[in-house]
This record gives C-alpha cells, sequence and structure tokens, in this order.
C-alpha cells in the first residue's frame, strides 16, 4: 500500500504509544534526565502520541478526500480553459524526515479544471490532501510534488501549479541558526509546464491576496 497506509487507527494509536512509551523514556535517560522527576513523568507518554499524531498522514490518502467530485454545469463553464481555482495560505506543519523537527508554513494551490470533464472538488478538500502528506515523515521537495500529484492524478484537470513556503526548525534550532530563512518549493503539471503566463497570472493573485492596496 502506498505510503504504507493501514486500518484500524484508534487501535493501533494506543497500541503504537505503548510501544513508543519505554524506547522514549530511554531516549530521556540517555540525554541524562532523571525520568522519575515530577515533570517528565507522563513525557514519553505525550510525546509518543504527538509523534504518532505528527505522522497520522501515513492512515489517511488523497483519494479519500478527492473522490467526492463536483461536476460544473455545461452552460455555467465558460469558454476559456484558463480559468484557475485558487486557494492560497493553507497553513501545515510537517516533520522534517532527516532531523524529526517540525517545519511549518502556508501551500498555495491553483488548478484549471478540463472544460469537457468539468470535474471540481471542494475548497476544503485542498487543504485536507496537504494534511495527509504534510502528517508524514516529509522532505519539503516531495511533499510539494505528491500534493500537485493527487489533484493532477484524481481529478485530471487541465494543469495544477502548488507553491509550499516552509520555515524549517531543524535550521533555526540546530547549529546553523537561520532564523529568517524561508524554504520555497514548486510543483507544476499539465498546462503549467507548457503556459508560463499562467504561472505569471498565478503569481499576481498571490500578490493582490497579500498586498490588497495593491489590487
Ligand atoms: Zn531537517
Amino acid at each position: 500500500m502506498r505510503g504504507g497506509g493501514r486500518t484500524g487507527e484508534n487501535v493501533d494509536t494506543e497500541e503504537r504509544v505503548e510501544q513508543l512509551k519505554p524506547l522514549l523514556r530511554s531516549v530521556l535517560e540517555i540525554l541524562g534526565e532523571d525520568q522519575e522527576r515530577e515533570g517528565l513523568r507522563r513525557t514519553p507518554e505525550r510525546w509518543g502520541r504527538g509523534l504518532v499524531t505528527y505522522t497520522r498522514g501515513y492512515v489517511d490518502e488523497p483519494e479519500n478526500h478527492l473522490k467526492v467530485v463536483f461536476q460544473l454545469d455545461e452552460d455555467d463553464y465558460p469558454m476559456g480553459s484558463d480559468d484557475m481555482i485558487m486557494v492560497d495560505k493553507i497553513a501545515f506543519t510537517s516533520t522534517c524526515e532527516h532531523h524529526i523537527a517540525p517545519f511549518r508554513g502556508n501551500v498555495h494551490i491553483a488548478y484549471i479544471p478540463d472544460p469537457a470533464s468539468r470535474v471540481i472538488t471542494g475548497l476544503s478538500k485542498l487543504s485536507r490532501v496537504v494534511d495527509v502528506f504534510a502528517r508524514r515523515l516529509q522532505v519539503q521537495e516531495r511533499m510539494t510534488q505528491q500534493v500537485a500529484r493527487a489533484i493532477d492524478e484524481n481529478l485530471k484537470p487541465l494543469g495544477v501549479i502548488v507553491v509550499v513556503q516552509a520555515a524549517h526548525f531543524c535550521m533555526i534550532q540546530r547549529g546553523v541558526e537561520q532564523r529568517e530563512t524561508m524554504t520555497l518549493t514548486t510543483a507544476r503539471r499539465g498546462v503549467f509546464r507548457t503556459k508560463p503566463e499562467l504561472e505569471t497570472k498565478f503569481q499576481q493573485y498571490l500578490k493582490l491576496r497579500s498586498d490588497p492596496a495593491q489590487g
């Protein structure tokens, strides 16, 4: 199963927290902590529950959210094929797989439905798809591509573009101390690859949104 998807999430959660507890207690000990100290007594359980929550995307798949689609009426659909549906600033928190440290930021998505099929999805489903992939051990580059691919394969639009902006705590907290750095990644599919003017339009909408006075 792709992404190691599993079933029986709740039963599984408790089981995995129990399995993690003794291991995390050992980690505290190796760090030189007194695991019996009042403040730390329940930490392995909370920590384990947190780890399971941060990776709950493994028990979910984008298809679960994108299989319910809608079809625009033929009469309501414009003739042009570059009208985009855009959702910006979908906030997410993920976990860097190299350092098991959080990275967080925003995802901006636009897609252009195919005028032949006129298939669209609920706007909230796009943020659900982001959540599915963010709640796994990730690298930002792959997450960006996975979101674009899921939309492309499930909605079969003319094109889709995904932009992810994020701050990585492995850069902020470890030696490198890059507090201001943002990492930006993009994924384009379909007409967004072949018609650069569509991306320009998308960027103009993003700018309009972040700076309404300039609109
Ligand atoms: Zn990292």
